[in-house]
């Protein structure tokens, strides 16, 4: 495994489109070996492989199972979810929606209040090629939606109503 640069805003890479993955060979399990290890390292907790470099449809996102953890002192020590996710794609979304602040490991500084779908059903492949369904919910849910919008060249600037930059980044970057 291997840390891989984070590119960043202006990069045009992160304006394009990724590419469906077809292909589960070895250089795919190292890309994703690599982003899960980069984006424990920034730290973040999710990584799209735009931000990377790489065009093509691979997210991944670790965060906590019980999302009310994040608010607690020992948060380092509870439990968190790994998800890995080729191809992903959206195929429900809740009617209820959410405004809160993101930030983006690939915009430095930087912080926008986002408003996104509060639940949102994703449809995908495992890292081997096997068909998942995800149901997700909340931050995690907020979570996959910047993620996927890298695999379509959308960042969160984009989609923002209000951007700052805050004096310390406190929120998770993505
Ligand atoms: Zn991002």
């Amino acid at each position: 495994m291997a840390i891989r640069e984070i590119i960043t805003v202006p990069n045009p890479v992160l304006r394009r489109k990724a590419q469906k993955v077809t292909r589960f060979d070895d250089k795919l399990q190292t890309l994703i070996d690599d982003m899960v290890e980069t984006m424990r390292q920034a730290p973040g907790v999710g990584l799209a492989a735009p931000q990377v470099g790489v065009l093509e449809q691979v997210i991944v996102v670790e965060y906590f199972e019980k999302e009310e953890d994040e608010e607690r002192e020992d948060a380092e020590n509870l439990p968190k979810r790994l998800y890995v996710v080729v191809n992903p794609e959206i195929t429900r979304t809740s009617t209820e929606t959410v405004t809160a602040p993101e930030g983006c490991l690939s915009i430095p500084g930087y912080m926008g209040e986002v408003e996104r779908f509060q639940a949102i059903t994703v449809k995908g492949q495992n890292r081997h090629g096997q068909p998942i369904t995800l149901k997700l919910k909340d931050w995690t849910a907020r979570i996959f939606q910047h993620e996927i919008d890298h695999l379509n060249g959308v960042l969160f600037t984009d989609r923002a109503s209000k951007i700052w930059k805050p004096e310390a980044v406190v929120e998770d970057k993505v």
